[in-house]
């Protein structure tokens, strides 16, 4: 059937619900180049402004889906995989994926790019030499059924739909829309093959969702569209109002990732990838509880299993391994500038958001869909709400390749701590967990 899209915006914008075919129709028509840019932004902000009810999120998700091909796993394997709804200084896909595949669980993970002011696991691993995240579906089901995982990006052969729209989303100011969300974490991992599937639903300041309430709805859709494809789901709800962990930026993350693998890793980050593993292993049936689990996952941290499944994909995926070893081999910044704490006081707020955007500023992340990212661009940020900080105490450092944005990109994150000479109590970092 032939629609006119000018008339299918007008509906979405006025408030009427939008058919299985109508959506359908203007995916396909899209992305074979029959509706322009222009257009596809204006239904994304429809979406936005107007909400989707549960079978418009369906239609979506669906015809992103069917935009590429499906792959299938033998159903007696353990496939699990996790997805972020996005965060600040947001690493734990790297360290997650290898601790699970050491596990035993296959993870065929389809991750996204910087999105807005968070981060992508893409572009992280990409800060590695060589490391290539593009893929035919048969290849990537052979590094996944060789290595037990593999990472890499949505493509012309799978969820292409999400690959355009995605990054249309990102300089449309549309991510942050509960349907578009959906549609664009669940058809890559209904796409991929997945059967148990972990989302770590971020809330906060750093977040798409910036209360709990916005984000149980985002997961009852989430967990809806999964369990209707024949996934089993659960959702972690997170905390985002500190940057995770210390490292902001590509490469400064993936380093820290390595270290995690090695075993020095941060409270944050080992709390969340925990207890996200924990879900993946007892979902599979691998594990019974959280002890057990957590278990598991110390003895391939301490026996290096994790840490080599890491090398092994690094290597699989063409990339440098000696970064391992040796982090000078990642792309590095000419100027470290400090970033100090004006006045005395508790961390009361951090505008993680603010600091995601100021990072763009200097490359960390994208302004328009065809910039290049500096991979060494990026801060170090160590304290977190409820932490004091005497006045000129660091609250970190930047690293950037251009001086003169990064005395303003400091100025900023600077202004993102809110520091106030009251105590306040440091703030839980799991709130509650959806099975
Ligand atoms: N991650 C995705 O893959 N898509 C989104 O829309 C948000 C986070």
């Amino acid at each position: 059937m032939q629609y006119n899209p000018v008339e299918l915006i007008i509906k979405k914008r006025d408030g009427y619900e939008l058919s299985y075919d109508e959506i359908g129709f203007f995916i396909t028509n899209y992305l074979s180049g029959n509706i322009p840019e222009y257009q596809m932004s204006a239904l994304l902000m429809c979406f936005y402004f107007q909400g989707a009810m549960p079978k418009e999120i369906s239609a979506l998700t669906q015809s992103y889906i069917d935009s590429g091909k499906r792959i299938e796993f033998d159903a007696a394997l353990p496939v699990a995989d996790k997805h972020s709804t996005g965060g600040v200084g947001d690493k734990l896909s790297l360290m997650l994926a290898p601790i699970a595949a050491a596990l035993g669980l296959y993870v065929p993970m389809i991750s996204g790019r910087g999105l807005g002011h968070t981060g992508g696991t893409l572009d992280k691993l990409e800060a590695i030499p060589g490391f290539n995240t593009q893929f035919s579906m048969e290849d990537f089901k052979k590094l996944v059924l060789t290595h037990g995982y593999a990472l890499v990006g949505q493509s012309s052969a799978m969820v292409p739909a999400d690959k355009r729209i995605y990054a249309l989303r990102d300089v449309t100011a549309t991510v942050e829309s509960a349907a578009l969300i959906t549609a664009s974490i669940m058809s890559k991992k209904i796409a991929e093959g997945t059967k148990y599937l972990v989302i770590d639903l971020k809330i906060g300041s750093g977040a798409f969702m910036p209360n709990l309430k916005r984000a149980r709805e985002l997961a009852e859709h989430l967990k809806t569209t999964g369990e209707s494809f024949g996934q089993k789901v659960a959702v972690v709800f997170s905390n985002m109002n500190s940057p995770l962990g210390e490292a902001v930026g590509n490469a400064l993350e993936t380093i820290e990732a390595i270290e995690y693998l090695k075993g020095n890793y941060l409270p944050d980050t080992y709390e969340i990838t925990t207890a996200l593993i924990s879900e993946m292993l007892m979902m599979a049936g691998k594990a019974k509880d959280f002890s057990q689990a957590e278990t598991m996952i110390q003895k391939v941290l301490e026996d290096g299993s994790a840490l080599a499944k890491f090398g092994t994909i690094i290597a699989a995926q063409g990339g440098n391994t000696k970064v391992i070893e040796d982090y000078s081999l990642f792309p590095t910044a000419k100027f470290k500038l400090p970033l100090v704490a004006p006045t005395s006081g508790y961390i009361h707020d951090i505008d993680s958001r603010a600091i995601g955007y100021a990072l763009v500023r200097i490359k960390a992340g994208r302004m328009k869909t065809s910039d290049t990212l500096d991979y060494a661009a990026g801060a170090m940020l160590k304290p977190k709400i409820g932490d004091y900080l005497e006045a000129g105490e660091y609250i970190g450092e930047l690293y950037c390749n251009d001086n003169s944005k990064g005395s303003e990109v400091a100025d900023l994150i600077c202004k993102a701590y809110t520091i106030m000479p009251e105590k306040k109590e440091k703030e839980k970092l799991i709130f509650d967990i959806l099975r």
